[in-house]
């Protein structure tokens, strides 16, 4: 048998917006990881909040009246800068996890409710919403979703940037079918694109004109990303339930969670007797608490999410400089410390490689960014990065996009 040639880019340590792959090299790590790691690499007060928990209590569960105290004071700081009534905390090991016990929760919401038919989820053309199966469910970038044999069903996708559509979908279907609409503010997987100004308000407002729960996706928005908590307080938004994950810990460790609404949350917390029959085996694990509470910290003490807030703009104007560049179709950004610089089709029609060439001349000129899309180069950088930094983010890529052009 032909032996596979698989490409390696072997990543050997990182520090503050720099990673050294093991030849020593270094690159400006454009994009976070994947999107997470907003107080950047190498803090070792992390570190040491992880050692120092594992060495009092390494693990252990949270079932029935088992807890223990870096998750409720996780839970607690997070409930108080939620952008709802009383949050309620649920614990998860991540983004997908999230939407999947998201989904649960609305579904049981509408059946203890005594509206067992309310069963039905809308989502967005160009959403992604994780790997688990109802976040497959409900993917909308298609290749996400097909190949997989019957989903879950009585899902609905509606077009990304219309909320006229959502109206439609939600009274055709009937509103006292349908569960809830779930939302990323800025799509990210689909190529960083924010929404329509008044796209958002507008969903929120319809979904509760006819009582259906609004799920905000912000496992890219949260934790400064888009310049608050929970990745909807630019927009006014009080979601229903809240998904978030990444930023919570700045991938230090693996979490995630949902933030639920007193009043979702009291139908199965507040009623004696009453509960959720879903438990992942590391909710509420200490010690990946101890690293999100250390990150917590490291957010609030170096006002990181004011930080963003002021950068959202310099790296919007850094991208910018790319927009007139003959193979570029469109630079997108300004909302939130993310942006993608997409290609023209034409560029790109008969070269299907050209555009992860680009990606790894990028590299070769010592940045990281991603593809997404099939179109765009995306950057979503820590939240502690230099407009210094920035710009030569932006050169960096012009670089690769003529490097890559030129062979
Ligand atoms: N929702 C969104 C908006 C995401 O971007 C992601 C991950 N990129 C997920 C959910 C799934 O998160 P995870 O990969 O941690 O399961």
């Amino acid at each position: 048998m032909a032996e596979v040639k698989h490409d390696r880019f072997v990543v050997d340590r990182a520090e503050g917006v720099w990673l050294y792959d093991a030849d020593g090299r270094r690159y400006l790590d454009g994009t976070a990881g994947l999107w997470y790691c907003n107080v950047g690499h190498g803090r070792t007060e992390i570190v040491d909040a992880v050692a120092a928990q594992m060495r009092r209590l390494d693990n252990y569960f949270t079932f029935n009246d088992y807890t223990n105290e870096p998750a409720e004071e996780l839970a607690r700081r997070l409930s108080a800068v939620a952008p709802m009534d009383e949050a309620k905390i649920f614990l998860t090991t991540g983004g997908g996890e999230s939407i999947d016990t998201a989904a649960k929760l609305a579904r049981l919401y509408w059946a203890r409710r005594g509206q067992p038919e309310r069963v039905h989820f809308l989502s967005r053309r160009q959403s992604y919403h994780g790997t688990n199966g109802l976040g497959t469910s409900i993917a909308g970038i298609e290749g996400n979703r097909d190949g997989f044999g019957t989903l879950v069903s009585d899902t609905t996708l509606v077009a990304h940037d219309d909320a006229e559509e959502l109206r439609a979908a939600i009274e055709s279907i009937g509103p006292e079918k349908v569960a809830a609409f779930f939302a990323e503010p800025v799509l990210g997987a689909g190529g960083a694109r924010a929404p329509q100004p008044g796209y958002l308000e507008a969903v929120a407002k319809i979904c509760a004109e006819h009582d259906v729960l609004f799920v905000a996706d912000s496992v890219i928005g949260g934790f400064g990303r888009l310049g608050g908590w929970f990745g909807v307080e630019r927009w006014g938004l009080r979601p229903d339930l809240i998904t978030f994950a990444k930023g919570v810990t700045s991938g230090y460790l693996p979490l995630g969670g949902v933030a639920v609404s007193a009043q979702v949350a009291d139908v199965f917390w507040a009623e004696p007797g009453a509960s959720f029959p879903h438990g992942p085996t590391y909710s509420g694990h200490p010690t990946v608490a101890a690293a999100a509470l250390a990150n917590l910290d490291i957010l609030e003490r170096e006002q990181l999410l004011a930080r963003s807030r002021e950068l959202e703009g310099p790296l919007h104007d850094a991208l910018l400089r790319l927009a007139k560049h003959r193979a570029v179709a469109e630079v997108r950004g300004g909302t939130g410390l993310l942006g993608a610089v997409e290609i023209e089709a034409s560029v790109l029609a008969d070269d299907k490689g050209l555009i992860t060439r680009m990606q790894k001349a990028v590299r070769e000129h010592g940045a990281i960014v991603r593809v997404l899309a099939g179109n765009a180069l995306v950057v979503s950088p820590p939240l502690t990065i230099t407009e210094d930094e920035l710009t030569l983010l932006a050169e960096t890529i012009e670089a690769g996009i003529d490097g890559a052009l030129a062979t």
